[in-house]
Parts: C-alpha cells; sequence; structure tokens
C-alpha cells in the first residue's frame, strides 16, 4: 500500500511537470493565444485535483480496510480458541476426575455456553459473508415479533450472568406482528441484545423494550455500560469496525455485529439510531414502519 502511495505522488509530481513544460512551450509559440492556454491549463489543474483527491481518499480507506481486516482475523482466531479451549478442559476434568452427577452437569453446561457462543460468531460470519455476496435473498414470512424477543431475552438471561441472576429487564408488548426475516431479525436482536450485555460491567443491568407506536414498532435495547463516544456512533455500523485499538481493547468480538444488524434492517425498510443513556451507557433504538 505504502508503494503504491509513492507512485501515485510521483505521477501527480510528473503530471504537474508536464504541464508546467507544456504550458512554457504554448507560450513560447503561440504567446497570443494565452488565455486559451490559461483555461485549457486551469482545467486540466482542476479535474487533476480532483482525481488526486478522491484516489487519495479510496487509497486510504482501502488502507483502512486492510487494517480492519487483519484486527479480523486475529479476533476470529481467539474468539476460536478460547472456548474450544475452555470446551476441552471442562470435558477432561470430567474423564479424568470421579465427578459428581451435579458437577457434570455444571460442566455440561459451561460447555454448552461455550458451543453457543462459537454456534453465534459462526452464524454471524456466514451470514455477514452472504450478504457481502448478495447471495442472500431474505426471505420473509409473518411471525410473532413479540415472540422471538421474549425467546432471545430468556435464551440470553441465564447465560451470561453467574449465579443465574436476572439481567436483562423486559418489556414486551404481547402479540406484535412482523412481516420479515425471522433468521435475519433473530441476528439483529441477538446482536443488539449480546452487545449491551458484553459492553457493561458483569450483571449490569440491560433494558429490553418492544412496543407499538402510532403505527410502528419500536425495539430499544438500553445498557448502562461503557457508552458511546459521539464521533464513533456512525462508524460502529461498518463492517469490522471496533472502537478503539485492537492493544487497548479487551472485549472480545469480530466487529461483524452490527454491520450486518444495519444491513438487514436497511432490507426491512427499519431504521436504527444509538444515542446516549443516562447517566451512563447506550439505547438503541430500532424504528419498523408496518410497510
Ligand atoms: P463487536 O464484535 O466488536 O462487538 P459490533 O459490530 O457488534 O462488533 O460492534 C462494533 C463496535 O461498537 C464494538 O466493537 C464496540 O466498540 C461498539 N459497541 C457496540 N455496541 C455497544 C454498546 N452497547 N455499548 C458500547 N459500545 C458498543
Amino acid at each position: 500500500m505504502r508503494r503504491s502511495l509513492v507512485i501515485f505522488y510521483a505521477l501527480i509530481i510528473y503530471a504537474v511537470t508536464q504541464l508546467i513544460w507544456w504550458g512554457y512551450q504554448l507560450v513560447n509559440l503561440q504567446y497570443k493565444k494565452l488565455s486559451m492556454i490559461l483555461s485549457e491549463g486551469s482545467m486540466f489543474v482542476i479535474v487533476l485535483c480532483f482525481g488526486a483527491y478522491y484516489l487519495h481518499r479510496s487509497i486510504n480507506r482501502e488502507r483502512k480496510l486492510q487494517e480492519q481486516k487483519k484486527n479480523f482475523l486475529l479476533s476470529v482466531t481467539h474468539e476460536l480458541k478460547s472456548p474450544l479451549a475452555s470446551i476441552k478442559l471442562l470435558l477432561q476434568t470430567i474423564q479424568k476426575r470421579d465427578l459428581t452427577k451435579a458437577q457434570i452437569q455444571d460442566f455440561i453446561g459451561k460447555s454448552l455456553l461455550d458451543i453457543e457462543r462459537l454456534d453465534d460468531m459462526v452464524e454471524n460470519m456466514l451470514l455477514a459473508s452472504k450478504i457481502e455476496n448478495r447471495s442472500y435473498t431474505f426471505p420473509k414470512a409473518s411471525f410473532s415479533l413479540s415472540v422471538l424477543v421474549d425467546s432471545i431475552v430468556n435464551r440470553l438471561q441465564i447465560t451470561k450472568c453467574d449465579g443465574n441472576q436476572q439481567i436483562i429487564n423486559a418489556e414486551i408488548e404481547p402479540k406484535i406482528e412482523i412481516t420479515g426475516d425471522k433468521f435475519a431479525l433473530t441476528s439483529v436482536v441477538t446482536n443488539l441484545v449480546e452487545n449491551a450485555i458484553k459492553y457493561s460491567k458483569p450483571c449490569e443491568a440491560v433494558d429490553v423494550k418492544l412496543f407499538q407506536k402510532e403505527g410502528k414498532i419500536h425495539l430499544q435495547v438500553a445498557d448502562h455500560g461503557i457508552g458511546i463516544a459521539d464521533d464513533e456512533k456512525s462508524r460502529i455500523f461498518d463492517k469490522f469496525y471496533r472502537v478503539g485499538s485492537e492493544d487497548t481493547r479487551n472485549t472480545k468480538g469480530t466487529g461483524l455485529g452490527l454491520y450486518i444488524v444495519k444491513q438487514v434492517l436497511d432490507k426491512h425498510e427499519a431504521s436504527i439510531r444509538v444515542k446516549d443513556n443516562r447517566p451512563v451507557g447506550s439505547i438503541f433504538e430500532v424504528v419498523f414502519g408496518l410497510t
């Protein structure tokens, strides 16, 4: 990438030198047509500047994407390795030690949670790559969004907090029907709720609300976690984007979740916005039109 930047700047310098030389020659040969030369020359400079600006911008964007892809690979490797190591250890303990039935149940439960985490991550990666290849058609059908949100909340409720403490306060209006892609919308709700839990202190409460207002369906996921700075709010929906650098970040993730959320919601004519929660944290608000 650095080499292409060097080549790019060398080309610019070459083109400008050529322009000066060409102008000089023309002035010497046809000094009466100075106005023509000036207008053509300035046009050339303007076009060149525009081209240079856009090229520079796209090279920079490409460089950032490459860097994010590299970070993504590091995160995925880590994300795969840690639950696998944990499952291996739990199974080895069951195999080698004389455990009580309750202990075995506990270990199996923990292994299943790790497997679920792996499964969620693989689903996210598959969906993201299908969206990227435009091979996913978002098959739509009518279903109960209330039941879907309720089942996701129940699945994530006990899984994330030791001691089976309830951390998600859910206010779900019953019988809210929607026409949409159930599989993709499951991923939307799961990603939003998992993020709310992940970017909060352990066992910090998360509020999930689903309701209808003025003919629209609203889904709100609010947390009291680390919050999101204003200048990051629009970037968090970019593919592979994660706030902070890979060195300072200590939460697990791939930067795909909110990209999927945004892409899926776009296909459902739904909007999403993020705002600050009081006194701390974030609120993600999704609004579905009832079209
Ligand atoms: P990740 O796998 O990193 O969680 P996401 O695409 O889901 O990827 O989120 C992108 C980034 O947005 C995260 O890395 C995190 O920095 C930020 N983020 C998402 N949700 C929240 C939240 N509820 N609170 C604070 N930061 C968040």
